[in-house]
Formats: C-alpha cells, structure tokens, sequence
C-alpha cells in the first residue's frame, strides 16, 4: 500500500494540466494513465516532414487559457502559430457539390445579410426568413431547448441542415436535435433573451472592440503535441506516472483507496481526468449518485483520417479550410480540413494533406464491423474524389479510431453539471476535471484543470 497526496486517474491534456498546477501550488500528484503514453487525444505525428494531427488541430483564440499556459511553460509563445485566415473559407457540399459559405457568418447566424442574399447555399425561403427573424421579439424560455429549435424557430430548416448541423457535427460529432442549445450556443440563447433576433445580437457585438485580433484558429509549431510535451516535461521531475488501468476508486479511512493492477493506492483526493462514462463505471460503488449522473452524459465517437498527397497529383487550388458535409449529402466523411491551407508551415512543400473526420454513427458502424485503416482510407478517398474532383491516390495516410470520445451536452446537460457540482462539492475528496462540463475544447479542458486545483489548493488551507 502507497500513499499519495492526490491521484489524477487519466493523462490526457486535462490530467497533465491538473497535475501541472497542483504542482505550482506544492502540492504532490501522481498520474495514473491506461495507455502507454501521455496527452490522450492530443497525437502528432511527425512524418516526410509534416506534423500530421491525430486529434485536435488547433485550438479558439478567443480563449485565453491556452495562451496564458504557454506564457507559463516559457518557450511556447514563441511556438504559437495562427490559421492563414487570408485564405479563410469553409465549402458546404450542396447537392454533391462544393458551395462557399456566406462571407460573415458566426456559426449559423448572417453577420453580413448582403453575403447571406447572394449566397447559392441558400433558398428564397431562408432568405425571406433572415429579413423576418430581425424582427423577432425578446424571448426567455422556461425549459432547455435543443439547437436544433432554436435553429428552426429563428430561421427555418435549410439553416439547420446546411449551416448548424453540419458546423456542430464537425465540433461535437453530435445531433443538433439532441443538443442543447443553453449549453452548446450559451451566446445565441442570450441573444434570443436580449434582442429577440440573433441578426441583431451578432451585429451588436461586432460593433465593439475584437476579443482578440488575428486569426481565429491558433495551434503550435510542429502541433497540438508541442503543447502536452511541454507540460510532460514542465510536471517530469515532481509527477511521477503509473502506467496501468485504473479499475476502482473506493472510499477509504481518511480519504480514497484507487484500485491500478494488483495494487491499491491510498490517497487524500482523486482527479478524474478521464471521459465521464470511465469515471461512471469507476465510482459505481463509492459515490453512486454522482456515477448515475456521469452515466447519463452521451458520447459520440469519431475516426480521423489524414490521407497525404504529392500536390502535383492533386490538381486542386485547395483555396479554403476545408468543407462541411450535410447529414443527407454524406457517405463516410462528415467534415474535410486542407491542411495545407489553413496551417501551411505543417505541410512539407510538395506534398497536401487532407483530413478527412468521420463521426458518430458511421464511425460506430466502422470500429464494430472492424473496419481497418486500409477501408477506412478506401472510403475516405473516395468522398474526397468524388467531391474535390480529382483520381490521385495517396503517398500515405494515417487513421485513428477515438471510440466515445466526444461528450455530448444534450438537452439538460446545464442541469446535470449543477448536479455534478454539487455532488463533487459533498463527495470530501473526488474532483472532475476533461471537457464534460466546462466546455469540449482544449481551452476550456485547461481552464477547468486550473480551477479544480485552485479548489484543492483553497481547500487545504
Ligand atoms: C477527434 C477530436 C478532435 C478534436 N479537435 C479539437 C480541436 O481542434 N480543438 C479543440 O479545442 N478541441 C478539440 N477536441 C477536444 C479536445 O481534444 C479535448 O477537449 C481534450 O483533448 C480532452 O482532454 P482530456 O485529457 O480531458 O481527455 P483525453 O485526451 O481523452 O484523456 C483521457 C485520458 O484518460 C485515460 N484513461 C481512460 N480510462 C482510464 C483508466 N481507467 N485508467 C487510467 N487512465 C485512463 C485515457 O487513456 C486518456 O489518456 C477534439 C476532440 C476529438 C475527439
């Protein structure tokens, strides 16, 4: 039997930032990581001289907490580099073509009513109902309410189809229909409340300062990983790793007892750094309320697919991002990334990238019927041939398979987080970090990470 002051169970982005800033407070953390290697979803790649995401390829400027953790790791600044927004462009497949999305948009809503009026991407009907949703009144609603209505109720069902839903598959890998609009859209819903339209909530805030100049997108020299080697090597010396499955947190005299192997690890406090349904199984029996709530949060599963190209072969311009795919208009592929054009110093000159995301059902479908990396890069050329226009095969590729990885904040999630608050705040000891409640991407993974160990620090004192 060890003891340990505090046990972070999972050493992905959330359970390295967790142990780092426990870490700045003098406080001990050992992780424990079932995988045979750090950072989780966070892989790159380094291949013919591209840094070749498996994961996340980038992260939102707006939000600050990626930056602020650089600044603190020293050396990364230096390392953060901005998506080539002059070439900023999204295609939406429409009728098996690639159509531009409107100039302006902030995700489903016309910031620039002039592009959204000329744009192919959309009908006379959606049209008329752009001018007739600036006209909406304020409205506060009762109940949680799925994107997919507040969608439908401002601006009719084209929008949802072939702007919302293909926009929130390519972040959550989830339906629309299912999530909720208070916890996905928080920014839309205030608008709703406030100005009725959201026209007019988007045109209010452009008029003030930019959150942030520059691009939108930010990631890091040589990729996402830059970042997890940097607080791998920042936590080395004082966080000790287990390589092993954690397989139950038990409640012990004075704290917890954490099950790794043929061991039992005594500790003060455990971290939960790991999906929500892994932490559900794990806390079944010690803390069963707060495991009935994490089995209740759904999650989609995704596989990404980076297929690498001499660019002579190409014959394609590849001026944009990237395109979205439609639910109706899709076979394999939900959304495709131009590597090249949106973050062009990871692509060695010569070659193109091209990443193509399947998720949620289709990627259920491939993992259970075990389709391996050669099918699924079969299919996944063949929705980029068929789309992008062109018959070259590529030099390589590289697939990953992220089995529920993605967590859905569907109807009612705001309500389960206050449940899960609660239950964290009486529980004397277990702590939830990852991205079920704060928020799915990396920045807020690393803001929740550095709060839970402000809570710890505060607590101990
Ligand atoms: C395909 C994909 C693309 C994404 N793209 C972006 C993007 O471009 N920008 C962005 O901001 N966000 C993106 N995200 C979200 C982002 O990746 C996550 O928010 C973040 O990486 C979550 O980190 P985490 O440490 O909480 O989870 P994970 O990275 O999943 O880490 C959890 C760790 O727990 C370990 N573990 C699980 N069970 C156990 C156990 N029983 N015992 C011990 N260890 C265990 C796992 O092996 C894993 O290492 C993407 C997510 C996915 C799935």
């Amino acid at each position: 039997m060890r003891s340990d002051n505090v046990l972070i169970v999972g050493g992905g982005l959330s359970g390295l930032s967790t142990a780092y800033y426990l870490a700045r407070y003098g406080i001990r953390s050992t992780i424990i990581e079932k995988a045979g290697r750090l950072g989780g979803l966070i892989k790159t790649d380094q291949i013919d001289g591209c840094s070749l995401e498996a994961g996340p390829d980038s992260y939102l400027a707006t939000k600050t907490s990626v930056a602020e953790l650089a600044d603190e790791l020293g050396g990364l600044p230096d390392k953060i580099i901005s998506s080539n927004d002059a070439a900023r462009r999204v295609f939406v497949v429409r009728g098996g073509k690639l159509v531009t999305m409107p100039r302006g948009m902030s995700m489903m809503v016309p910031g620039d009513l002039r592009a959204a009026f000329e744009s192919p991407l959309l009908g006379a009907a959606t049209k008329v109902r752009l001018l007739r949703e600036t006209r909406m009144k304020p409205r506060t609603r009762t109940e949680d309410f799925s994107v997919g209505e507040l969608v439908t109720d401002h601006f009719g069902p084209e929008m949802l189809e072939y702007v919302a839903e293909p926009l929130l598959c390519g972040v959550y890998g989830g339906d629309a229909e299912q999530l909720s609009a208070n916890s996905v859209l928080p920014r839309f819903t205030a608008y709703e409340k406030r100005f009725g339209s959201l026209i007019k909530g988007v045109k209010h805030d452009q008029k003030k300062p930019a959150e942030t100049t520059g691009s939108l997108f930010r990631s890091f020299e040589g990729g996402m990983q830059t970042l997890t080697d940097a607080l791998l090597k920042a936590t080395a010396k004082n966080v000790p790793v287990i390589y092993s499955e954690v397989t139950r947190v038990e409640k012990a005299e004075g704290g917890w007892r954490v099950l790794v192997g043929q061991e039992s690890i005594s500790c003060s406090r455990v971290v939960m750094a790991c999906p929500a349904h892994v932490s559900a199984a794990l806390l079944e029996r010690s803390v069963p309320q707060m495991a009935i709530e994490l089995s209740h949060i759904p999650y989609s599963s995704a596989i990404l697919a980076m297929l690498v190209f001499d660019r002579a072969t190409l014959g394609h311009s590849l001026d944009g991002f990237g395109f979205l795919i439609p639910r109706h208009e899709r076979k394999t592929i939900a959304a495709a990334t131009w590597v090249n054009t949106k973050f062009p110093s990871r692509i060695r000159t010569g070659l193109a990238a091209l990443r193509g995301f399947i998720v949620g059902g289709k990627a259920e479908e491939l993992m259970r019927t075990g389709a391996d990396k050669d099918a699924v890069t079969e299919l996944v050329l063949a929705d980029f041939q068929q789309l992008m226009g062109f018959s070259a095969a590529p030099l390589f590729s590289t697939i990953y398979f992220w089995p529920k990885c993605m967590p859905q904040y569907v109807v009612g999630h705001s309500s389960r987080v206050q449940n899960l608050r609660r239950l964290e705040g009486e529980s004397a000891g277990i702590h939830l970090t990852s991205n079920i409640m704060d928020g799915v991407g990396v920045p807020d993974t690393i803001r929740r990470a550095k709060d839970v160990a402000k809570q710890i620090a505060g607590d101990r004192v």
